[in-house]
């Protein structure tokens, strides 16, 4: 068993307006960087179209036909300043929730090791009712649910690393004790929620890393909160909202990592999921605005992912 990766052409064809950080480029980049014999062993399967019906898992139906009737015929739609809909994001989107639930189907039925999906828009910031931070449907949670209903998973673990809070998973998962959701980000920063008070029903670890910190912190932060959460949780499923803008060379947050701290996280979580959940780990791409970061960061992790 190796490796899984999905990814899709549709994701190139959800399209934001001209200098905006969430790009198609950034998975041209991703894909230049896993064209290397090094990802040779790599299962490259194409994602496919989601159900339409697991976006209620975490999205209530009235949201998600505002969404649907919102994407534009030409030219952009605007949610909000940030977050924007062109004719093919209807389908990119399904196409990033059907390689999420493709994925938890994948190591449940042992189909891979563990899988990686590189794919946009991304999830974390779409709260149950309000898509917003470049995210329409929130990937990670329906994914999670997916699990749970699907695959009878009891308890699923949500390990966020992206710079940014995933306000919108901890939303959806704000009072239920079955997920647990660990983040890891700068603080302050947008969305500006993922303070450490912010505890859920004991089900929300979030770790804040104060601007300009690097690998130490973010690796205590680790060793102290996300590790010791997962281990008395003892989740059946791992999911990383796997976001590389915490890179030193990122240009929307000043969090210096390097890819060798993705690296060292990635090992962390395997071993966590090697103690809890027979392996099952589910990685799937948040943010990560340098395209060299993000192509140095998404090699490495991924190369972590196939040591296996
Ligand atoms: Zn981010």
């Amino acid at each position: 068993m190796t490796t899984r990766l999905y990814t899709h052409p549709i994701y190139l064809e959800h399209l934001t307006t001209p200098g905006h950080p969430e790009r198609p480029d950034r998975l041209r980049a991703i894909e230049r960087a896993l064209d290397d014999e090094a990802f040779e062993m790599l299962d490259r399967v194409e994602a496919p179209m989601g159900d339409e019906r697991t976006i209620l898992y975490a999205h209530p139906e009235g949201f998600v036909e505002n969404v649907r009737r919102q994407v534009p015929v030409e030219g952009f739609a605007r949610i909000d300043g940030d977050t924007t809909l062109s004719p093919k994001s209807w389908q990119a989107a399904l196409t990033a929730i059907g390689a999420a639930n493709a994925a938890v189907d994948d190591v449940f039925a042992g189909n891979a090791a563990n899988v990686f999906v590189a794919s946009r828009p991304p999830g974390h910031h779409a709260e149950k009712t309000t898509a917003m931070g470049f995210c329409l449907f929130n990937n990670a949670a329906i994914a999670a649910r997916h699990a749970q209903r699907d695959h009878g998973a009891e308890r699923v673990a949500i390990v966020d690393w992206d710079v940014h809070h995933g306000n919108g998973t901890q939303d959806i998962f704000w009072d239920d004790p079955t997920v647990l959701y660990c983040s890891t980000h700068q603080m302050p920063l947008f969305p500006g929620t993922g303070a450490k008070s912010e505890t859920g029903v004991g089900n929300i670890v979030n770790a804040p890393l104060a601007p300009d910190t690097g690998s130490d912190h973010f690796r205590e932060a680790f060793r102290s909160r996300v590790l010791p959460a997962l281990d008395r949780f003892a989740p059946d499923l791992i999911i990383i909202s796997a976001g590389f803008d915490a890179h030193h060379r990122d240009p929307l947050a000043e969090i210096n990592l390097t890819e060798a701290d993705f690296d060292w996280a990635t090992g962390q979580l395997m071993d966590s999921a090697a103690r809890h959940s027979s392996n099952r780990l589910v990685s799937l791409l948040e943010g990560g605005y340098d395209l060299h970061g993000l192509a140095f960061s998404v090699a490495a992790h991924v190369s972590r992912l196939m040591k296996g």
